[in-house]
């Protein structure tokens, strides 16, 4: 089918943003909005990446409950001061269908995560939410359960999707989940919908972003979401996968010699 391409980022005062087939995006931020600080470090280290976009989550899903779970909506209000002091439109995750307006006012793009692929009450109301979406593919869903996943999205009228590979569960423990490079032409061959790949939460190890970036440009992949933290030890979430100080500059030269626009 034709590529489509998603715009992202248009009324909010941010510098709207393309994701699809002539295009290669880079978003990146913090795992989870710790701190208006925290947050806006992360977001120019992104910047210096080439990010075009920003992501971090204020509701994190964890996987155990005594975990950080996000600042929730002060994280939202940081998002929404990052963006104006940067220009890069926000991608935000919502975890529960009754937080969907709300995480609309302040987001650029809604995120549906991996946990909640599945979550057809959820997926419907952000086809109802008027706003982009990024649909991660969850850890045990098919490729056709991915994608069924999206319909549910398009038939409350929204066609504005970028659909998310970031690994899925297999043997293997080297890495958090096994990330599924050929779900990228696979999907790009059954749908029109962009694919994006997240080697930081696919690997769960920093040391194989760049690794697993470069697979994703390689196949073909419409733009690839890392995490990047100013300080990654004192991560409250996920950071032993966030990129920080020569690890960022490396995957922004990497961008530039492999993607000739970027
Ligand atoms: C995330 O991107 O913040 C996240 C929680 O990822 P996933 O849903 O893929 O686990």
């Amino acid at each position: 089918p034709a590529r489509s391409t998603v715009v992202v980022g248009t009324g909010t005062g941010a510098r709207p943003v393309m994701i699809g087939p002539d295009t290669f995006t880079l978003i990146a931020g913090p795992c989870a909005v710790e701190s208006l600080a925290q947050t806006l470090e992360a977001a120019e280290m992104a910047k210096a990446a080439g990010a075009t976009m920003l992501r971090g989550g204020a509701f994190k899903p964890r996987a155990a409950p005594r975990e950080f779970q996000g600042l929730g909506k002060v994280g939202l209000h940081i998002l929404a001061e990052v963006r104006e002091v940067t220009g890069l439109p926000v991608v935000t995750e919502v975890i529960d269908p009754g937080d969907v307006d709300l995480v609309s006012g302040y987001a650029d793009m809604l995120q549906v995560g991996a946990r909640n692929m599945q979550n057809t009450a959820l997926l419907q109301a952000v086809g109802r939410a008027g706003k982009p979406v990024l649909l991660k593919r969850g850890i045990q869903a098919t490729v056709d359960e991915w994608l069924m996943a999206a319909e549910y999205v398009a038939q409350r009228g929204n066609l504005d999707i970028v659909l998310c590979e970031r690994g899925i569960r297999t043997f293997e423990t080297a890495t958090a989940t096994t990330l599924d490079i050929a779900a990228v032409p696979v999907v790009q061959r059954l749908s029109h919908l962009p694919v994006i790949v997240d080697p930081s939460h696919s690997a769960g190890r920093r040391d194989l972003v760049l690794p697993l970036s470069r697979a994703a440009i390689a196949v073909g992949a419409d733009g690839i979401l890392v995490d990047v933290h100013p300080d990654p030890e004192a991560a409250l979430c996920d950071g032993p996968q966030a990129l920080a100080g020569a690890d960022v500059r490396e995957l922004a030269s990497t961008l530039r010699r492999l993607i000739p626009a970027a």
